[in-house]
């Protein structure tokens, strides 16, 4: 999660849904993509009251707070969103081939494969 210190008057929720994106490549919805996509007109035009009312904050915080890379022209969301599930994908296969069950136990993988396969294991057991 990135500093939020300067963006109280922004939903959490807004937040969150840019974290989610810059982080985990999740979809960030018709509003954020097209403020993430420097699309002013569809911005405005999508943004409901709050999020109006604070869309500078909003701005600031992608500008400020979050990669460089996931914002600033047309397309760029999905090519994101994409880049990073691939970027997941590798990290937990690497992790899948090179963890054992029991190192596994503290992993912060979330819906970890190798602990799957343990509790697979033990349920069939
Ligand atoms: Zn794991």
């Amino acid at each position: 999660m990135y500093n939020r210190e300067n963006y109280g008057n922004v939903k959490h929720e807004t937040l969150d849904s840019l974290d989610r994106y810059a982080t985990g490549g999740v979809p960030p919805g018709g509003f954020l993509t097209a403020v993430l996509e420097n699309n002013l007109m569809e911005s405005q035009g999508r943004a409901d009251l709050q999020n109006r009312l604070t869309l500078y904050d909003i701005t600031k915080y992608v500008y400020n707070e979050m990669p460089m890379g996931c914002h600033g022209k047309a397309g760029i969301v999905e090519e994101w969103c994409k880049e990073i599930r691939l970027q997941k994908e590798a990290e937990e296969f690497t992790h899948s081939m090179t963890t054992s069950e029991e190192e596994c136990q503290k992993c912060d993988v979330p819906d970890c494969d190798v602990r799957k396969a343990e509790y697979a294991w033990k349920e069939g057991d």
